[in-house]
């Protein structure tokens, strides 16, 4: 275990915001959780990728643990127990460069293993959910580390039960996956589609793809500060969409579990908000469900021009847009 006092936050959030933590503990090995005190507040630290930072913290616990661990294996299959604290995507293309399939659509995406199933990560037309088969964590209230299945993860669309009855409770240590080893790829999405026009792509080249389709539609965080989708897709009702339909007749839309998935980057662009700036914060130039850092906002400046966009979103549309970053 690795102790600092009084660190700044900054390069840990990728919005590159300037907050304190009394204390850094910096975990290397499982079994160090039962040495804290966890009456005192805590908060867990991934990859800083979906957080907005308001406020200083006390104490920060990141996790240092970087196994990747072969469980079992057939011709089929393969199941892996990886570590929280695995950069995610050096994992998918650990997989990748082992002809594993199953997460290669979710290339790219910044954040650590041990927080990919909170919110049920997804891009691409693919789920973290698809392929987990169990994830581990500690328990702060009984100081034991406990194993749950996918099913009692009650994973939905980025969502699951550590966002809900566990929040603050359990402290993911690490996740296993099971991925295929026979050819399963999926193209579905519009941009992958126009990428490769007739070309049917192997898994390494879809991976490629994921990530220069990336880079050219996202703002890179390592310029300007931000936390990818800042929202969540915004799922409406019949009456909604065709309410909508009658001013816009090409909004976007998708099914969605009998009700429809608007994209909210259409809903943001179309109030117009899209490259819009407000002093040090803004809408992305390249994208409208991104929220950047232009210097040196506050985490509340932040907070605060995300409700003026919600509140645009509503007076247009009538729709109550959500957040898909943790305000800490
Ligand atoms: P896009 O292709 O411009 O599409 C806009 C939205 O429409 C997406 O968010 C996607 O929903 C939905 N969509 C598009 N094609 C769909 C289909 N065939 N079936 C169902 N829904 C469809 O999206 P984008 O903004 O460039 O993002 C591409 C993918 O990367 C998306 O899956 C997105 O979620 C993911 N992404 C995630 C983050 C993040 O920070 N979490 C950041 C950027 C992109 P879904 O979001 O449900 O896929």
């Amino acid at each position: 275990m690795k102790l600092s006092q009084n660190v700044n936050l900054k390069p840990y959030n990728t919005f590159g915001i300037e907050c304190y933590c009394n204390e850094m503990i910096e975990i290397e090995d499982d079994n160090e959780l039962l040495d804290l005190d966890f009456s005192q507040d805590f908060f867990i630290l991934g990859f800083g990728s979906n957080i907005l930072l308001s406020k200083n913290l006390n104490r920060v616990i990141k996790f240092q643990t970087k196994k990747i661990q072969i469980l079992s294996e057939n011709s089929e299959q393969i199941r892996l127990k990886v570590d929280a604290g695995v950069i995610w995507d050096e994992f998918v293309n650990y997989s990748v460069s082992n002809n594993y399939y199953g997460i290669e659509n979710l290339s790219a995406i910044p954040g650590t293993v041990g927080a990919c199933p909170i919110q049920n990560i997804g891009a691409y037309g693919a789920e973290v959910k698809d392929v987990i088969d169990k994830v581990e964590y500690f328990d702060v209230f009984t100081k034991q580390i406990i194993e749950i299945n996918n099913k009692n993860c009650n994973f939905s669309y980025r969502n699951s039960i550590f966002k809900q009855d566990l929040k603050n409770r359990a402290i993911i240590t690490s996740v296993t996956f099971m991925l295929q080893k026979n050819e399963k790829i999926n193209t579905n999405y519009a941009d992958i589609k126009n990428f490769f026009g007739d070309k049917n792509p192997n898994l390494f080249e879809l991976r490629q793809a994921i990530i220069s389709i990336r880079e050219s539609k996202l703002p890179d965080y390592k310029v300007l500060g931000n936390c990818g989708s800042f929202y969540q897709n915004a799922i409406v009702e019949k009456n909604k969409l065709l309410e909508i339909q009658n001013i816009y007749e090409n909004v976007p839309f998708f099914d969605f579990e009998n009700k429809f998935k608007i994209p909210t980057a259409w809903l943001i662009e179309k109030t117009g908000l899209k490259a819009y700036k407000q002093n040090k914060v803004g809408i992305s130039e390249k994208h409208a469900l991104i929220i950047v850092n232009y210097g040196e906002a506050s985490g509340k400046e932040i907070l605060k021009f995300s409700e003026f966009v919600e509140s645009k979103v509503f007076d247009t549309f009538g729709i109550k847009i959500d957040k898909e970053v943790n305000i800490i």
